[in-house]
C-alpha cells in the first residue's frame, strides 16, 4: 500500500504546478498522469498576470516567457470551420493594458500548454524528484474519515497499485472522472465544445510565414484531431 501525504490526479497545468507548489512548501506528494508525457496539443495559449505573478513567486516566470512566444509575436486568433473553411472569428489576443500594469509589474505571456507543461514539470521534477509518475491513471478512490483510499493503474503493465493519502487534487480538467464521482456540476455554456474550432499559435521564423505554426482541430462530439506541424518541411502534417 502507497502511503502519502496528498496525491494529485492531472499532470496538466494545474497538476504540474499544484506539485511543484507543494514540494516548495515542503508538502510530499504524488502527481499521476494516464498520458505518457504533457500535453501535445497547444489548447491554452494566453497566461493572464495574476498566474504569470504565481510563476514569479515561484522563480518559474522567466523560464516560462522563453518558452512562450515573443511579445507581439502572434497578431491574431483565427476561428474557421474547417482548416481551409469559412472564417468565422478574429481576434487581437489580449495585451496588457495600461490599468492591468498599474496593478501588476508581472505582464501576461502568451504560451501555448505544450510549451508550457514541460516548463512546469521541469520545475516540479527537480523540486520534488520521483513524485510526478506518467502512465499511471487514478481508476478508483473512496473517502474515509481522514483521507482518500484508492487505486493507482499503470497504463503500460496494468499493474494495480492500492494508495491512501490524506488528500486528493484532483486535477483532471474537464472531463474530471472525481468530479463526476463527487457529482460536482460543471457550470456555464459548453457551447465552445459543440463548435468546429480551429486554431493557429503562430510564432515568427525567419524562413516564411507558415513556419513554426501549430493547429488543433476541434469537431462536434469528436475527439479533437491534432495537425502537427512538420518543422522539417515547414507544412502541416494532415488535412
Ligand atoms: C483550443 C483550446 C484553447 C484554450 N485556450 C485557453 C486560453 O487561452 N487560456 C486559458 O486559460 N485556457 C484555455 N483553454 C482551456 C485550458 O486548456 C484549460 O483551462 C486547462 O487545460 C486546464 O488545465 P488543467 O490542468 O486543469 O486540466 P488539463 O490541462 O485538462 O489537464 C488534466 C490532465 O489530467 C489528466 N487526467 C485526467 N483524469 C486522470 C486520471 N483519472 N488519472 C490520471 N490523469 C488524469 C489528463 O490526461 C490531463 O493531462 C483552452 C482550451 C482549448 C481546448
Amino acid at each position: 500500500m502507497l502511503d502519502i501525504p496528498v496525491l494529485i490526479s492531472g499532470g496538466g497545468p494545474v497538476g504540474l504546478t499544484a506539485s511543484l507548489l507543494l514540494s516548495r512548501h515542503g508538502v510530499r506528494s504524488l502527481l499521476v498522469e494516464r498520458h505518457p508525457g504533457t500535453a501535445l496539443t497547444p489548447k491554452a495559449r494566453g497566461i493572464n498576470a495574476r498566474t504569470m505573478e504565481v510563476f514569479r513567486q515561484y522563480g518559474i516566470d522567466a523560464a516560462i516567457r522563453d518558452a512562450g512566444l515573443a511579445e507581439g509575436g502572434t497578431g491574431l486568433i483565427v476561428w474557421t470551420e474547417t482548416l481551409a473553411g469559412k472564417e468565422i472569428e478574429r481576434r487581437v489576443p489580449g495585451r496588457a493594458t495600461a490599468k492591468s500594469m498599474a496593478a501588476t509589474p508581472v505582464k501576461n505571456c502568451l504560451c501555448a500548454q505544450d510549451d508550457l507543461e514541460p516548463v512546469i514539470r521541469r520545475f516540479a521534477e527537480s523540486a520534488g524528484p520521483g513524485m510526478l509518475r506518467f502512465n499511471t491513471e487514478l481508476t478508483s478512490f473512496s473517502q474515509k474519515t481522514g483521507g482518500v483510499t484508492g487505486t493507482l493503474t499503470d497504463r503500460t503493465t496494468g499493474q494495480e497499485t492500492p494508495f491512501t493519502a490524506r488528500y486528493l487534487i484532483a486535477a483532471e480538467g474537464a472531463q474530471s472522472r472525481v468530479r463526476r464521482q463527487l457529482a460536482v456540476n460543471m457550470v456555464g455554456s459548453r457551447e465552445c465544445l459543440r463548435q468546429r474550432q480551429y486554431s493557429v499559435p503562430r510564432r515568427p521564423h525567419p524562413v516564411g510565414p507558415a513556419s513554426a505554426c501549430r493547429a488543433l482541430f476541434c469537431r462536434a462530439r469528436r475527439p479533437p484531431c491534432h495537425v502537427p506541424y512538420d518543422q522539417r518541411h515547414r507544412s502541416l502534417g494532415a488535412s
